[in-house]
């Protein structure tokens, strides 16, 4: 679930961030944000954090960083 932040809307971040294809594979359909550092350990919501990808390579780097933060760090 993603938290309200003060003053802008995620709704809002995520239009200004958003660009028009995956950066990944370059599919323009079914874009959503990825967060590169999650919020959870510690990641904004600035530009430098955000990333446009597809809902395929999103479910696939989700999965990856969620790997990656259980194996290194959360021991
Ligand atoms: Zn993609």
């Amino acid at each position: 679930m993603l938290k309200q932040l003060h003053g802008a809307s995620w709704e809002k971040i995520r239009d200004l961030h958003l660009d028009d294809e995956c950066a990944i594979c370059g599919d323009p359909d079914d874009l959503c944000l990825h967060h590169i550092i999650p919020i959870l350990t510690g990641g904004t919501n600035d530009s430098y954090n955000l990333l446009t990808l597809c809902r395929q390579c999103h479910t696939r780097t989700e999965w990856y960083t969620r790997e990656f933060t259980e194996r290194h760090l959360v021991e």
